[in-house]
C-alpha cells in the first residue's frame, strides 16, 4: 500500500484529543504539525482548562491499550468504584457501578494526561507542537490555515494538504466549515452553569472522604459532586442552574454562598477548602451539545473530538468518546493499508463521519438524560428499586441483561445501541417493578421471558463484544 506519508498535515489544538490523535499518525509514520494556542503545560503553570479531572473508562482506555500507554496512564488514576450518595442530613449510601472490581472508572488529572500524551506525541519527532499559535480561519481550497503568535500579535499562514480540527467545542475549524453550503450545526447551551472548589488531602496525605467513590450531592434540580485527585485531594463541582430561586444569579456575596453550602451541603462544608474565597475567584463554567454534520471537507479537512461532537459532562464520556474517534480513525487507517491500496483521504475522512455521527448523537442525548438521573432521581425509591431489580437482572442473566450504564461505560459496543437497550431496559423494568417491593423476589420466569423477546435481538449481533460489560 502506498499511503502518502509525505502529506502535509495540520492538527489544530493539543488537548486530549489532538494529542491522542498525533500519537496514532505519528506511529503509522506520518509528519504532523500541531498547533496549540496556549503556552506549554509542561513548562508553564497553566489551567489545564475546564474541569481539573476527569473520569477515564473503558472506550478511553481501549484507545490507550492500542498504543500500549494504558498502564502508565491508569498508574496515576484513581478507580472509582462506584457512586457514594450524600443525603441532605449526611447519610451515606454506596452504590457500585458495575458487578466486580474491574467495573470502575478512574479519576485522572486532565494536566497529567495532556501533558504524557503531549510527550508521547512528540516522541519519535514525526510530530511538533507549536505553542501559543492561534489559529483564526482557514482556507479549505488552497489548504491554508491562517495562524496569530498569541505572544507578538503577529499573523502568517502556512499551507497544508490536510487540516485537522481538534480544537474543542468552539472550533474554529468548524466554524469555517459552516461558512460552506449544506453544513449546519446546533449548539444547545445547558440553563446550567457549573463551579470547581477542592477538597484538600488530611495532614499526612490520606484522603477526608472515601478514596475510591465519585462522590454525590443529589438535591433534586442542582448537586454536588466530588472526584478524588490522586495526590489526596477531591475536586467538587457545583452544578447549578444560572438563574431562578436556587441559582448562580442568587450566589452573590459569601454570606449567601455560605448559606447555600450549609443548607444543601453541610457535611462537605467542613472539607471545602477556603469555600466562599474559592467559590468567588473561580470561574462559572457552560456546558454546551454541540451536533454538527458534515465533520469533514471532502479529503481536506476534518472534525474530531468536541469540535465534531461536544457533550455535557454528565455520563464522564466526552473524553473517551473522542478517544473512540481516534481508535476507530486509527482502524480504518489500518484496514487501508492493508488493502495496500492508495490512501484515499476523502473516503477515510467520510467512512469516519458516517460511522460516528448516530454515535456522538446518542451519546449527546444520554448525556444530558444522565443529568436528571444523578441529580435527581438517584435519591428517589422507585428508581433505586429498579436498580436493585437491574442488578439481580445482571446477575441472573449475565451477558444476557446488560444496562445502558454499562454499556456505555464499560464495552465499545456502539452508543446507538446502548441508547436502544437503555429504553428497552427501562420498559422491562417498569413491567417487573410494578407491584414489587423486595427486588430479590423479581418474577424471574417473566424476566427471562422479556429478555429473550425485548433485548436478545438488539445485543446478539454483539455478543462477543460483551464480555466485560457482563462479567461478574
Ligand atoms: C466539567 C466537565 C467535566 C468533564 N468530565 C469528563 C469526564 O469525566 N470524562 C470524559 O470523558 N469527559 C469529560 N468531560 C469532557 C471532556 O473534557 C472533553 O470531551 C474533552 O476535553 C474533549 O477533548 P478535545 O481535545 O476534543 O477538546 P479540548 O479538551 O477542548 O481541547 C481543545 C484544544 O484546542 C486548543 N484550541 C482551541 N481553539 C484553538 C485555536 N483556534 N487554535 C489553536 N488551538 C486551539 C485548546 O487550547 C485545547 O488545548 C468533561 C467536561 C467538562 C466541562
Amino acid at each position: 500500500m502506498q499511503v502518502k506519508k509525505s502529506d502535509r498535515i495540520a492538527l489544530v489544538g493539543a488537548g486530549l484529543v489532538g494529542s491522542l490523535l498525533a500519537i496514532f499518525m505519528a506511529r503509522r509514520g506520518f509528519k504532523i504539525d500541531m498547533y496549540e494556542r496556549r503556552p506549554d503545560m509542561r513548562k508553564e503553570a497553566i489551567s489545564a482548562g475546564r474541569s481539573i479531572n476527569l473520569a477515564i473508562s473503558t472506550r478511553g482506555i481501549n484507545a490507550l491499550a492500542r498504543l500500549g500507554i494504558d498502564d502508565e496512564v491508569l498508574s496515576q488514576a484513581v478507580p472509582m468504584r462506584g457512586r457514594m450518595m450524600h443525603s441532605p442530613q449526611g447519610e451515606l449510601t454506596f452504590q457500585p457501578y458495575g458487578m466486580n472490581d474491574k467495573q470502575c472508572i478512574n479519576s485522572i488529572s486532565r494536566a497529567t494526561l495532556n501533558k504524557a500524551l503531549m510527550t508521547h506525541a512528540e516522541k519519535d519527532g514525526h510530530a511538533q507542537i507549536f505553542f501559543n499559535q492561534r489559529i483564526t480561519g482557514a482556507n479549505f481550497d488552497t489548504g491554508e490555515i491562517f495562524i496569530e503568535d498569541h505572544r507578538s500579535g503577529q499573523t502568517r499562514s502556512e499551507k497544508y494538504d490536510r487540516i485537522i480540527g481538534t480544537d474543542g467545542s468552539a472550533s474554529a475549524i468548524r466554524n469555517e466549515m459552516l461558512k460552506l453550503p449544506d453544513y449546519s450545526c446546533t449548539e444547545s447551551l445547558l440553563e446550567y452553569g457549573y463551579k470547581e472548589l477542592v477538597v484538600l488531602p488530611n495532614a499526612d496525605g490520606s484522603f477526608k472522604l472515601e478514596r475510591n467513590a465519585l462522590h454525590i450531592w443529589p438535591r433534586g434540580n442542582f448537586m454536588l459532586i466530588a472526584l478524588p485527585n490522586f495526590e489526596g485531594s477531591f475536586t467538587c463541582t457545583l452544578f447549578l442552574p444560572f438563574k431562578g430561586a436556587v441559582s448562580f444569579e442568587q450566589l452573590t456575596d459569601d454570606a449567601a454562598v455560605l448559606a447555600f453550602f450549609s443548607k444543601y451541603f453541610a457535611d462537605a462544608v467542613p472539607h471545602i477548602e477556603s469555600l466562599c474565597e474559592t467559590f468567588s475567584s473561580n470561574p462559572t463554567g457552560h456546558m454546551v451539545t454541540v451536533k454538527t454534520f458534515p465533520w469533514n471537507v471532502g479529503g481536506h479537512a476534518l472534525l474530531m473530538g468536541d469540535a465534531a461532537h461536544g457533550i455535557v459532562p454528565f455520563y464522564g464520556q466526552g473524553m473517551n468518546c473522542g478517544f473512540e474517534d481516534c481508535t476507530i480513525f486509527d482502524q480504518l487507517l489500518e484496514e487501508m493499508e492493508k488493502a495496500n491500496s492508495e490512501l484515499d483521504w476523502q473516503l477515510l475522512f467520510d467512512r469516519l463521519g458516517k460511522m460516528r455521527k448516530e454515535n456522538t448523537d446518542a451519546i449527546a442525548d444520554m448525556a444530558v438524560e444522565n443529568f436528571v438521573e444523578m441529580r435527581d432521581k438517584v435519591a428517589d425509591a422507585r428508581f433505586l428499586l429498579e436498580k436493585a431489580v437491574e442488578k439481580v437482572l445482571q446477575k441472573y442473566f449475565p451477558g444476557r441483561y446488560l444496562s445502558r450504564y454499562a454499556l456505555v461505560t464499560f464495552s465499545n459496543i456502539p452508543y446507538k445501541v446502548a441508547l436502544d437497550v437503555g429504553e428497552v431496559d427501562n420498559e422491562i423494568l417498569a413491567e417487573l417493578c410494578d407491584g414489587l417491593s423486595d427486588p430479590e423476589k423479581v418474577d424471574l420466569q417473566l424476566a427471562e421471558k422479556l429478555i429473550d423477546k425485548k433485548l436478545a435481538p438488539l445485543l446478539v449481533p454483539y455478543t462477543g463484544q460483551l464480555s466485560l460489560a457482563a462479567s461478574h
